[in-house]
């Protein structure tokens, strides 16, 4: 049978493989360190679990929903987005998908055709340009300064800039970098995009994961020009540690949001019920679930910083988000005689059992990305193995 161009051309996700890789090594039995994965490993939440089994038990889970979603979510992400950000939305400007990353690929799906750019900054989200170019977009990958932190600015925007434009993707706080777009650069980025009816795709998915007292200015709050221009990207699985659940949501111009909802009608039919009624609780209920967390986070951040900036020719910013860290290896890799960031990696895992993702499926060719979204002492234990597979090396 002849495939389809459309998944032969596909590489499935960077982060998704490596994780598998590590997870295969560690159930063949070996002592693997994984600091691969992208999700949460709290447990979610009691209260969002229990009114889980309640619309399980009084049956409210057990049928079809509206491809939007219940009305009790819809209404849930409206106040939740209002007393978050400020902004208020109207129910028919919401739809709920299974997990952000399924309403990424709904609204590249929904308004790009054949040939239309979209603005990636490096480094991007593993996701976006595939999803962009199974829409049959092209994705226009934007290179990005270190010394400005990898954000985007307003020149580079201007140099990327064609006739066919018609997407911008902002990730902030950013996966892999961590980084928070300051608001005078989203005022700046905003308003450009608004110039140039560039619509902004705003994954805000990181947004209640902010440390050491840095905060995060959705890019929807700067006016309500640039809340027009731009489709929000949100969901639970970061915050509530719901990655399993698979519910996010989108916000934004009722013409587009309707679209995203026909192709849900017309693909899934609508996300798993008994998931919503998690969401619902997640996104009303008692919040102080989610400040836990993120002290947590801000702990492990706070502890192994300083650790992985001080190994052997790292060069790293603080992040100030998310819970990944992104360091530059390239004066590391070329300490320990290597050329090719993969193959360092390869390496690492197979002499020294720890797992880190490449940099290469983010699209720079010299970092790795490090997930703190794990205890600890396997924090600790996988940074001492990488100081001993570099010491080796050099
Ligand atoms: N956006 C970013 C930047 C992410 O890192 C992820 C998950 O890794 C997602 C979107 C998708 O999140 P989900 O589909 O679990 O809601």
């Amino acid at each position: 049978m002849e495939l389809a161009n459309r998944v032969l051309n596909l590489k499935p996700s960077a982060t998704l493989a490596a994780a598998a890789k590590a997870k295969s090594l560690k159930q063949a039995g070996k002592d693997v360190l994984s600091l691969t994965l992208g999700e949460p490993d709290f447990e979610t939440p009691q209260h969002i679990k229990e009114a889980a089994k309640r619309s399980i038990d009084n049956g409210s889970a057990s049928f079809y929903t509206a491809s939007a979603g219940i009305p009790e979510l819809i209404q849930a992400i409206i106040e939740r987005t209002q007393a978050d950000t400020g902004v208020s939305y109207q129910a028919d400007e919401v739809t709920v998908g299974t997990g952000a990353k399924f309403l990424l690929y709904a609204l590249f799906q929904a308004v790009l055709n054949e040939g239309d750019e979209v603005l990636i900054p490096t480094p991007y989200w593993v996701s976006y340009g595939a999803q962009v170019e199974l829409a049959g977009g092209k994705s226009i990958i934007i290179e990005t300064d270190e010394k400005n932190h990898h954000k985007v600015t307003v020149k580079d925007l201007e140099n990327a800039k064609t006739s066919r434009t018609k997407a911008l993707v902002l990730n902030t706080p950013s996966n892999p970098t961590g980084m928070i777009y300051s608001e005078a650069e989203l005022r700046a980025i905003g308003e450009w995009a608004v110039k140039n009816n560039c619509l902004i795709v705003s994954d805000d998915i990181y947004g209640k994961l902010v440390y050491n007292g840095h905060t995060f200015t959705p890019i929807c709050s700067l006016s309500e020009a640039i809340k027009k221009q731009t489709i929000v990207i949100n969901g639970v699985s970061k915050s509530y540690s719901m990655t399993g659940w698979r519910i996010g949501y989108a916000l934004g111009d009722a013409a587009i949001i309707k679209q995203m909802t026909k192709l849900t009608s017309q693909s899934i039919s609508n996300p798993t019920a008994v998931s919503q009624y998690a969401a619902v609780e997640a996104l009303s209920g008692d919040q102080s679930c989610v400040e836990e967390m993120r002290q947590v986070f801000e702990e492990r951040l706070n502890t192994a910083f300083p650790l992985v900036e001080a190994l052997p020719g790292v060069v790293i910013t603080k992040p100030q988000g998310a819970f990944y860290l992104y360091p530059d290896i390239s004066e590391t890799l070329t300490l320990c005689g290597y050329t090719d960031v993969d193959a360092w990696v390869n390496d690492l895992l197979e002499e020294e059992l720890v797992a880190v993702v490449s940099g290469k499926g983010f699209g720079t060719s010299s970092h790795i990305r490090m997930s703190y979204a794990t205890d600890m002492d396997t924090i600790l234990s996988a940074v001492k193995r990488i100081e001993t597979f570099i010491n080796k090396k050099i």
